[in-house]
């Protein structure tokens, strides 16, 4: 593709990775057939194709945002779909992602819209906020019930995601150093991160014991938090460089001290955002290099285990589980085959997903900000999960769990929880109901 950028304008970093990117693409279109706003809405401007000629325009032309680039820019899951499915390597993150910032630099948005993304940008990100957050909902449900017709869509997406009963915290989500089972194999940073050590303590827990299990050391670092990811989808990128470099200081004081083999993430999420941490903070002189030593460092726990080597499984019950590969584990990491060895050497059967590659609608904040498409999305998902007659649903991030969980009966585990109860851990707790899998409790 041709572009038009002025000298002036290719002096700036962000326009020259632009200029790049857009170079690439060859409008071949391909992308399209995997894009999922594409396939549910049959819309030119909702397809990767469609969204990279209006981003361009808007940053050639050195323009605000519109509220046509914003439209179909916020229905773009960031899923990364395209970028599988491209055979030019566009690289669309790092455009949608320049988009986004655009976005929220010079685009006005109505005042609830405004509201509701501070608010998620505010408390996601902190655990104890995030906490009473869902206490008051929790309390707020039952009052809204008889009028939850009424209740604008969004209001009533978040109010679906909120769990029936609080978790209670893990201390394991405190800094400490974990030590190695036997002789010390390795010394890992654990990312405990935000959101998920409220929802689902229990897979870090999961995590800690398969890891030291393996002979690893584990740290949980101080001062280290969210990765970043929720606001930086959200176009707030100061927001999201502050808690990129909390956490490239947090983890470069290990590296430095008594050293590193890895920055262990049990949520493919955010191990996309960390391993991204180069790029995003090439230009800041102070953080740049650190940066990209952390992001070398950083591995999924599944990327992680196939490095180190799963110990032989405990027998279990025979289980049959649908893989779901998040995006973010799927196009994101690139991460297709690790999980599912994994799971295959622990012992389960595993049963593919038809049209595994399309989202399910999660995706950060989106279903909360997208309600209508993020259901349409679950919808086909779910029958898809149901299609394969798996006794439960493994996958590797957070937001993949909270959201299938609303769309099958099938109980939704997280990959670390099997690998940790097929070699020595507990039962995953979400698999109490089920009959078939009675192995090692
Ligand atoms: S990231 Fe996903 S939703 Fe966005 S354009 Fe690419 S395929 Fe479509
Ligand atoms: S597949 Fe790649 S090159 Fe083709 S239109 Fe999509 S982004 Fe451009």
């Amino acid at each position: 593709m041709q572009t038009h950028f002025s000298p002036e304008q290719l002096a700036q970093s962000g326009i020259q990775v632009a200029d790049k990117i857009l170079r690439a693409c060859v409008h071949c279109g391909f992308c399209t057939a995997t894009c999922p706003t594409y396939v549910l809405l049959g819309d030119e401007l909702d397809s990767p194709r469609g969204r990279i000629y209006l981003i361009k325009d808007m940053l050639e032309g050195g323009k605000p945002a519109s509220e046509e680039v914003a439209t179909h820019v916020d229905r773009c899951l960031s899923c990364l779909s395209c970028m599988t499915t491209c055979p030019s390597g566009v690289h669309y993150m790092h455009l949608v992602d320049m988009a986004r910032a655009r976005i929220e630099e010079t685009y006005k948005r109505p005042l609830a819209d405004r509201l509701l993304r501070r608010a998620l940008a505010e408390i996601l990100p902190r655990p104890a906020l995030f906490r009473w957050a869902l206490r008051a909902a929790r309390l707020a449900r039952p009052l809204a019930k008889p009028v939850e017709r009424l209740l604008p869509q969004r209001i009533r997406a978040m109010l679906d995601l909120v769990p029936a009963r609080e978790e209670r915290g893990s201390p394991n989500a405190q800094p400490q150093i974990i030590p190695a089972e036997g002789a010390r194999r390795k010394r890992v940073a654990l990312m405990v991160g935000c959101a998920q050590q409220v929802l689902a303590p229990s897979i870090d827990d999961a995590a800690i014991r398969l890891l030291t299990r393996h002979g690893c050391e584990v740290v949980v670092a101080q001062g280290a938090g969210c990765c970043g990811s929720l606001v930086h989808h959200l176009g707030m990128t100061e927001q999201s460089h502050a808690q990129a470099r909390a956490n490239v200081a947090a983890w470069s004081r290990q590296i430095e001290g008594a050293g590193l083999d890895a920055i262990v993430i049990t949520a493919s999420g955010c191990g996309t955002t960390v391993k991204d941490y180069g790029f995003m903070l090439r230009d800041d002189a102070a953080f740049a290099e650190r940066a990209a030593r952390v992001a070398s460092l950083a591995r999924d726990v599944t990327e992680f285990m196939a490095e180190l080597g799963l110990k032989a499984a405990v027998p279990h019950a025979p289980l049959k589980l649908a893989y779901h590969s998040a995006c973010s584990m799927e196009h994101g990491q690139k991460l297709h085959k690790p999980p599912r060895d994994l799971l295959a050497a622990a012992g389960f059967e595993l049963r593919e997903i038809p049209e595994g590659h399309l989202c399910c609608g999660s995706a950060g904040t989106y279903n909360m900000l997208q309600p209508e498409l993020a259901r349409g999305l679950l919808a086909q998902k779910a029958a898809n999960i149901d299609s394969t007659g798996a006794d439960a649903v493994a996958t590797g991030n957070i937001g993949c769990i909270a959201q299938l969980a609303q769309g099958t009966a099938r109980p939704v585990v997280h990959t670390v929880e099997l690998l940790d109860w097929a070699t020595g851990g507990p039962k995953p707790k979400a698999l109490a109901g089920l009959a078939r899998a009675a192995g090692p409790s």
